[in-house]
């Protein structure tokens, strides 16, 4: 039977060291709080008083769940509902309200909506990005939850999957050095707890398939998939939550390798794994779960599952698998410690509920003003005859479309809905409003949606087209990424009437428009915007001029995915490029290739390479064995702690837009067996 006792002095005495605050709560904890907290269940499918009954960890609203009431007020009054609840427990333990605030507190009506991740991907700012998760975490403080599953450090390696929008580029250095948004969200005045999702491998499925098979060697899962995690931990991200997808077969949800040998014990995570949604349910891929699923989840180290549906079921499982001794006690233990943790640390048991000073910052002019400077560095202009920037000097400008004049189109999936949608859904600018502001008082702006009207008075026309909101699986396309009939016609049409073309394309990741783009005169590549559509019209009109970078390789054609590679493999723009007004089309000359590498002691030594384009040098990439080890903008990098064997090693000059030298000549370096190394300061090192 359950001996209660109510949570002594030492746990709610915030000067208590956290452990022992924890050691303090779990020795009074029963086994049905211990599965409570392991447990998060759905708004939708619970009420607070079964949070009381059940003492439930967490809660959550997936995909924009949303209470009747839903504003800012509302959520923060549905919040405080729901820690009465668990605050109504023996041990009055408060309860995690976890939202997928991926893009800003994108769930709530009247919310700052920031760009998509591979908009963000695209400034190289990790500040901006950091101030983005900060400010993101007012705007969910004030609504009132604590938890936000973001950020997603997927590196996306198939434009064919439907979250590469949630990928902050193809590279593993972009993702690692993003997660300045964990310390944004965590470490500023309104601590939100963050997610580093989805653990491991969720960008590289076969195909880019959903959910799918990423089918890799441990040592390229580690190389391409790892380094943001690792980055993420080091920055005491408080939650990791397990991909659906598999690696080689096997459910990440059940492998007890990748989450405790690997996340846990080698990466050093003292945070809690959550699973994703149903996650379970995909472990013998059969529909539901079952407690052999509940007992490989567990026993491989999940710490809380997410079970949107059954979850009472769950509950009787995990409790008949502890009995049973399927699942030990101190697994159960150790889950409990890291969940109790994350909550102490929060200062969730000082201020459990809403913290309405909060409320005000929704949506703020501050925050939207901050929207729009990632706005402005997310555009990535890809070419340019000049016709860019445009004059703000009188004459009509043309503007059609079906992404001009529509802000959910901007604000792509995971807007106020799961898939988000079409139409006036959020408040804020779309571009269309940013142009007519912005083009200047003699200027005339005609809009047409179809292009109906264009003639050859217009000194330009502007086609903002692209694709329309979806989310997760809904937006895999295996068959390709071509312009729907409706962009073709609108281009055709403006094409028709004489004048420059511009083209403005809002979308989740590249698409194929290598066929129609030499009859553009300028191209802009947005991605997805969110609410401050000015931005753009702050680009177009020169009061910002670009500075953002492809994060992911345009492919020539969906055949040549996968092509996200991260290592400058030729599409028809490549990983890096993006030009700025002086550029025009000029420099798509590379740089001159960096000779043949020599190796002196433990460093390996280059040429100096030139660059004709006119963008000038931006760095050396150095490959071993055809992986990048380093990036360099010195001609030299450290080469110590080689592993006995035969390297190769190349290196690559990049300028700074983003062109890529031919490789050097190779280096083969042979490290002699740990027998006859010549070690210095314990390293061995090359002679
Ligand atoms: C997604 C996660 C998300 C969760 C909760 C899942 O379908 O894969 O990224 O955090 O739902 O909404």
């Amino acid at each position: 039977a359950d001996t209660e006792k109510a949570a002594p002095a030492a746990v709610l005495d915030p000067s208590t060291p956290v452990e022992q605050r924890v050691d303090e709560l779990m020795s009074r904890m029963t086994l049905a709080d211990k599965i409570g907290q392991m447990t998060q269940a759905e708004r939708a499918g619970v009420t607070p008083d079964q949070v009381t009954e059940y003492r439930l960890g967490s809660v959550l609203s997936g995909g924009g769940s949303a209470p009747d009431d839903n504003t800012p007020a509302g959520w923060a009054d549905m919040y405080d509902a729901y820690q009465r609840g668990a605050l109504a427990t023996p041990l009055k333990i408060p309860m995690l309200y976890g939202v997928d605030a991926v893009h800003g507190n994108n769930n709530v009506p009247g919310s700052t909506i920031f760009p998509h991740n591979i908009g963000l991907g695209a400034t190289r700012d990790p500040d901006l990005v950091q101030r983005i998760g900060a400010a993101t975490a007012e705007e969910v403080t004030g609504a009132g939850p604590d938890w936000t599953f973001a950020p997603c450090l997927c590196v996306a390696r198939d434009d064919r999957w439907g979250r590469t929008y949630e990928s902050f580029g193809e590279d593993p250095a972009i993702a690692s050095s993003m997660t300045t948004v964990i310390t944004g969200l965590q470490d500023g005045p309104a601590p939100v707890l963050a997610t580093a999702k989805h653990y491991l491998g969720d960008g590289g499925t076969t195909g880019g398939d959903d959910q799918g098979n990423t089918e890799l060697s441990e040592a390229e899962l580690r190389r391409i998939h790892l380094p943001p995690f690792q980055a993420a931990v080091d920055r005491g991200v408080g939650t990791v939550m397990i991909s659906f997808s598999s690696w080689n077969g096997v459910k990440a949800h059940g492998n007890r390798f990748l989450i405790t040998d690997l996340l846990k014990t080698e990466l050093g995570f003292t945070g809690f794994t959550v699973s994703d949604w149903a996650g379970i349910d995909q472990i013998d891929g059969q529909p539901g779960f079952t407690r052999a699923e509940v007992v490989a989840a567990v026993n491989a180290g999940l710490d809380m599952l997410m079970v949107p549906e059954n979850w009472t079921t769950f509950l009787d499982d995990l409790r008949v698998a502890v009995e049973a001794g399927e699942i030990p006690m101190s697994r159960i233990d150790d889950a409990n410690r890291r969940i109790l943790t994350q909550k102490f640390r929060l200062g969730l048991f000082e201020k459990p509920y809403a913290d309405r000073a909060f409320t005000r910052t929704v949506g703020s002019a501050e925050h939207r003003e901050l929207a729009r400077q990632a706005v402005r560095e997310s555009q990535v202009l890809l070419k340019n005859t000049g016709v860019l920037p445009l004059a703000k000097s009188g004459g009509k400008i043309f503007v059609a479309g079906k992404s001009a004049d529509d802000i959910g189109n901007q604000s792509g999936g995971w807007t106020l809905t799961w898939q988000g949608a079409s139409g006036a859904i959020v408040d804020g600018t779309t571009i269309l409003d940013g142009i007519r502001d912005t083009a200047g008082t003699g200027t005339t702006v005609t809009y047409d949606r179809s292009g109906a009207g264009i003639d050859g008075t217009y000194r330009a026309a502007i086609a903002v087209i692209g694709e329309t909101p979806y989310a997760e699986y809904e937006g895999d396309r295996p068959g390709g990424l071509g312009l729907d009939t409706e962009d073709r016609q609108v281009l055709a049409k403006l094409r028709a009437a004489g004048v420059p073309v511009i083209v403005v394309l809002v979308s989740g990741r590249p698409m194929d428009v290598a066929s129609l783009v030499d009859g553009w005169d300028a191209f802009v590549a947005a991605w997805l915007p969110g609410s401050e559509g000015a931005g753009v019209a702050d680009v177009l009109f020169g009061d910002y001029a670009p500075t953002g970078r492809l994060p992911m390789t345009w492919p020539a054609s969906s055949a040549q995915e996968p092509i996200n590679t991260g290592d400058g493999k030729a599409g028809l723009y490549a990983y890096g490029y993006g030009l700025s007004f002086d550029d025009r089309e000029a420099d798509a000359a590379p740089p001159s290739s960096p000779g043949t590498p020599s190796a002196t002691a433990s460093k390996l030594r280059w040429m100096a390479a030139t660059d004709t384009g006119g963008s000038g040098l931006d760095g050396y990439d150095v490959l071993r064995d055809g992986a990048l080890v380093g990036t360099t903008v010195a001609t030299s990098l450290s080469i110590t702690k080689l592993s006995p064997g035969v390297h190769e090693f190349t290196v690559v000059a990049r300028d700074k837009a983003g062109n890529r030298s031919a490789p050097s000549s190779p280096l083969v370096v042979t490290v002699p067996d740990p027998g006859g190394c010549k070690t210095r300061d314990g390293v061995c090192v090359v002679t």
